[in-house]
């Protein structure tokens, strides 16, 4: 294992096995830029590769934020779907890229049968469409970024978002201008930017400097926008 990784032992939600999985060590962080959709990059190594545990037991595929209990009939049901067919595979050790991104679609799928909610789902395909940009494959960080939009959607219209540590309504909503705009959708963007001003002044859940972030990015495009509508 070199300077930047350590061994984590990790106890499965699905079916409880022990295992030991890479993470990077925290100080050892060092970042170097960001991106507008919050995509962050670091010196020397990618904290992103060692994101999803994966169970070598039954294939339940999880990050270190999933702490919620899994209904008994969707455990069933994962078992049924995924379990009964895996092959016993150790994702321990240092990863790649493509074993970063293969685990990364693992999570998305164990999520979606486990009924994760759909600003999680969302979370990880944004995370998947970031390994895509970092690989310089356009098409699949597209195709990720797209599915993420609409999960965000459907979080936006079905959450509850105040009693979330992870995620927060402002997040979500800057979310969704900054990536439809990325996609080219100026509509939408420009739809959900206004949203997230109108609704979100005074709103004493979101803090001043995600206001003033949510202001400054649409400053920024809005000129761009209009140019084309
Ligand atoms: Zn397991």
């Amino acid at each position: 294992m070199d300077e930047y990784l350590m061994v984590k032992g990790i106890v499965c939600p699905l079916c409880q096995t022990k295992f030991n999985t890479t993470k990077v060590k925290t100080t050892k962080l060092r970042m170097t830029d960001r991106d507008t959709d919050f995509c962050t990059y670091y010196k020397d190594i990618n904290p992103y590769f060692y994101e999803i545990n994966v169970c070598p037991e039954c294939g339940f595929a999880f990050s270190d934020s999933y702490t919620h209990s899994i209904m008994d009939e969707k455990a069933d049901q994962f078992k049924k779907e995924i379990s009964s067919k895996w092959i016993r595979r150790d994702f321990g050790g240092v990863r790649d890229m493509d074993q970063a991104i293969e685990t990364f679609k693992m999570a998305i799928t164990s999520g979606e049968i486990t009924g994760a909610k759909h600003s999680r789902l969302a979370g990880l395909c944004l995370r998947l469409c970031w390994l895509y940009r970092m690989k310089g494959d356009k098409d699949e960080e597209l195709r990720f970024m797209r599915w993420s939009v609409k999960l965000y959607e459907k979080a936006y219209q079905l959450e509850d978002f105040s009693g979330e540590k992870s995620m927060d309504i402002g997040t979500v909503l800057y979310l969704l201008g900054e990536l439809n705009y990325r996609l080219g959708e100026y509509e939408s963007a420009s739809k959900w930017f206004n949203i997230a001003i109108t609704k979100l002044t005074n709103a004493p859940e979101v803090s001043a400097s995600k206001m003033a972030m949510i202001r400054d990015r649409w400053q920024d495009i809005r000129e761009d926008i209009k140019r084309v509508l």
